[in-house]
């Protein structure tokens, strides 16, 4: 009796847990696999059993529990990948897999090594069917899925011909090596081949799950737009393109007026559909122009990659004067908002923090103008006493007073020359 049938059922029984923990998660097909892999746990005991006594119930068992759970691991790829392969394809494999099987046994050859040839055969299937559906929807990784299907293909095929070849049954007596040599390749296989498959689901499944949580923490929950880490991080690269191509780029900051004042008055959770209503109307206005995102509180970005100033300016007056004629409508209340923008581009050596800090200043002017308006940014070196200085006029903003300016005057566009 061989240990590596053992060593396959104990691999199942570990890869077991983390297939029924992925249950809870929202990838689909995970209660096919768990019964897939328990599946293939009796049938590798069953046979282990058939070879140990020589009768024929576990034989039965053995094929009963390896056929159905090829069956549940194609119904898991069918829905974990969204397979449009047809659905009769794998009974269609598991049927022909079973006469083999019965053909094989009826030939005289009963050994645990034959039967598992079937199976090997069978996964190789599976592994060519998933192996397709994965070159369908990611294309990056072709080189590597035509690798993995050549492989799968000639081994499935390699297994099925040794299968039915009564050449199989000579192997120990005539010593040819290429039958040791396949047989030697095959035990490993067979040893490994079910946890292995059971390992690529788990590790497909993370990485979706990983995939899912990165697309969660680039959005803002409450406004959907960006969140802050993605805009730095988005306006990085756009930033370095944006050099590399010397084409011109200009970031705004906007932030919301007397916005305090609206959670003051209509409460909390009218001030958050406030902030939702807002990024909805720049958002729909950008239409996929530039990319924008929440920087904090009632702050938002947004960078603008090939703008000039004069295009950023015009950009920022049409977003002032949209915001402005967008009211909030709750089903008594029209809220009117206003936003304060600082506008400033890139300069040659300049870096996104830089750029960020002087439309930070010229915001702050924005609003010491008035509101509801837009400032172009000085174009100076930002030095150790400029980033102070925009500490100092973000905290200034916090606690200026809402009071003054109620009427905010119209709006008028602030250049600076420098
Ligand atoms: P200014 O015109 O100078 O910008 O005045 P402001 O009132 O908009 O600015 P201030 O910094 O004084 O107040 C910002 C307010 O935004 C205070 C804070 O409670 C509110 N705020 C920040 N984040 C949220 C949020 O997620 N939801 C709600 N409802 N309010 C928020
Ligand atoms: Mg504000
Ligand atoms: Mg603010």
């Amino acid at each position: 009796m061989s240990f590596l049938p053992a060593i396959s059922f104990f691999a199942l029984l570990m890869v077991l847990p983390i297939l029924v923990s992925l249950r809870r998660t929202a990838a689909a097909g995970m209660q096919f696999f768990c019964l897939g892999c328990t599946l293939s746990a009796v049938a590798i005991v069953s046979m282990m059993v058939a070879d140990m006594v020589s009768a024929l119930l576990p034989v039965v068992l053995g094929y009963a529990a390896l056929i159905s759970a090829c069956l549940f691991i194609f119904l898991g790829f069918r829905d974990l990948l969204a397979l449009s392969a047809p659905t009769f394809l794998l009974p269609a494999l598991a049927l022909a897999a079973g006469i083999i099987g019965i053909v094989v046994s009826l030939n005289g050859d009963g050994s645990l090594g034959a039967r598992l040839l079937i199976a090997v055969g069978l996964a190789s299937a599976l592994l060519l069917v998933a192996g397709l559906a994965v070159l369908d929807c990611w294309p990056k990784a072709r080189r590597a899925c035509h690798t993995v299907i050549i492989i799968s293909a000639a081994i499935g095929c390699a297994a099925l011909v040794h299968a039915l070849s009564p050449l199989h049954q000579t192997v120990g007596t005539s010593a040819s090596h290429t039958a040791l040599a396949f047989e030697f390749a095959l035990a490993a296989m067979r040893a490994t081949f079910l946890p292995l498959l059971f390992v690529a689901v788990i590790l497909t499944v993370q990485s979706r799950i990983i995939a899912g949580l990165r697309t969660a923490i680039a959005r803002d929950g409450l406004t959907g737009a960006l969140s802050r880490g993605a805009l730095i991080e988005m306006g990085e690269r756009i930033f370095a393109d944006c050099l590399a191509r010397h084409r011109p780029l200009a970031f705004l900051l906007l932030d919301l007026d007397y916005f305090k004042q609206i959670n003051d008055h209509y409460g909390h959770a009218c001030g958050d559909i406030a902030l939702k209503h807002f990024a909805e109307t720049v958002s729909a206005f950008l239409d996929g122009r530039g990319a924008f995102g929440r920087i904090g509180g009632e702050e938002f970005g947004l960078i603008l990659p090939d703008h000039t100033e004069e295009q950023a300016t015009a950009l920022a007056e049409a977003i002032c004067r949209t915001v402005r004629e967008t009211p909030v409508t709750r089903v008594h209340q029209r809220i009117r908002l206003t936003v304060s923008i600082g506008i400033a581009t890139a300069a040659p050596g300049d870096t996104i923090t830089e750029v960020m800090i002087r439309a930070d200043l010229a915001l702050y002017d924005s609003k010491a103008d008035g509101r509801d308006r837009c400032t172009i940014a000085k174009q100076r070196q930002i030095g150790a006493s400029a980033r102070a200085l925009a500490a100092a006029a973000a905290q200034l903003r916090q606690s200026d007073s809402p009071e003054q300016e109620q009427a905010a005057p119209r709006q008028a566009t602030r250049r600076y020359r420098s």
